[in-house]
């Protein structure tokens, strides 16, 4: 009910009630490991972009050496701005998220549902057989000692709205960081550089933007017709125009 149109779609996981972002990733690795013509690099930095006299991206300098391409693709999230230092500025921020996850056992009664708390900033939901407090949100710069002041707050709101819903004396502590654009759009498609692409910006939505947005990258690269109109979520509307 009242979902935007056109609607482009959702992720709906309806046994979890949220996903396991990690799972999913070795899933894709899995199937990527089965494919002949692809090689996975792991623990290889890019360190910087190569262009030729025209300046089309012609390959990435890594730390295990060159490598020429026809075309490249940054979806490098917050390695992305030091890569187009000098070639290209994008108006990003960061934003920081913090989580709180704690175990369930049998004698736990833990939330069926996902919950929002939205007077204290707060969402709590279930990953199997753990309990995930996540929330306080923070757009800028985020320090250590902000850090550790948000995770003792979510923690001590844990054991005080769900006291029995986890072991939270055995608890772990995440913190993720994004980019985001003014506005919360993400950048996909083509850059002024000829053969560099990017696929960033997602915020708080990338795991379920993901696919969409490789699909729409995709076809730009193969010069197909995508299936929705990519100009709102080009790079181009942050390029001043001559
Ligand atoms: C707190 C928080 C909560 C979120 N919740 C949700 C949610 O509920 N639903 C949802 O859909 N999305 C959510 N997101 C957003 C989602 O996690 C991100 O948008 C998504 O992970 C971005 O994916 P990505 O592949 O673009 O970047 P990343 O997952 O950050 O991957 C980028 C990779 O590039 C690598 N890299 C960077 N620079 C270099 C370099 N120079 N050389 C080599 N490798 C490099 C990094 O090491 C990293 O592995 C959340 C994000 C945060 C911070």
């Amino acid at each position: 009910e009242n979902v935007p149109d056109p609607f482009l779609g959702c992720s709906y996981l309806p046994q979890e009630l949220s996903g396991n972002g990690c799972y999913y990733s070795k899933q894709i690795q899995a199937i990527n490991v089965s494919q002949k013509n692809l090689t996975m690099m792991y623990h290889t930095e890019v360190t910087g972009l190569m262009f030729d006299e025209n300046n089309k991206a012609v390959g990435v300098k890594t730390d295990k050496g060159e490598i020429a391409s026809d075309a490249v693709v940054l979806c490098s999230n917050l390695g992305t701005k030091p890569l187009l230092e000098g070639k290209l500025d994008l108006p990003t921020m960061q934003l920081t998220g913090w989580a709180v996850t704690a175990t369930i056992d049998p004698m736990n009664v833990p939330p069926l549902h996902t919950l929002i708390f939205d007077n204290k900033d707060l969402l709590v939901t279930r990953l199997g057989n753990r309990v995930r407090v996540c929330g306080r949100y923070w757009l800028g710069e985020s320090s250590h000692d902000m850090t550790d002041k948000v995770i003792e707050e979510i923690y001590e709101a844990s054991c005080k709205l769900l006291p029995t819903a986890a072991q939270w004396t055995e608890s772990t502590n995440w913190i993720g960081k994004c980019i985001v654009h003014p506005d919360s759009l993400p950048s996909c498609g083509e850059t002024p550089f000829e053969g560099l692409y990017l696929n960033v910006c997602h915020g708080l939505n990338g795991w379920a933007l993901s696919e969409g947005c490789a699909e729409l990258l995709s076809d730009i690269i193969e010069k197909k017709t995508p299936a929705i109109d990519p100009t709102p979520y080009s790079p181009m509307r942050f390029v001043k125009r001559k």
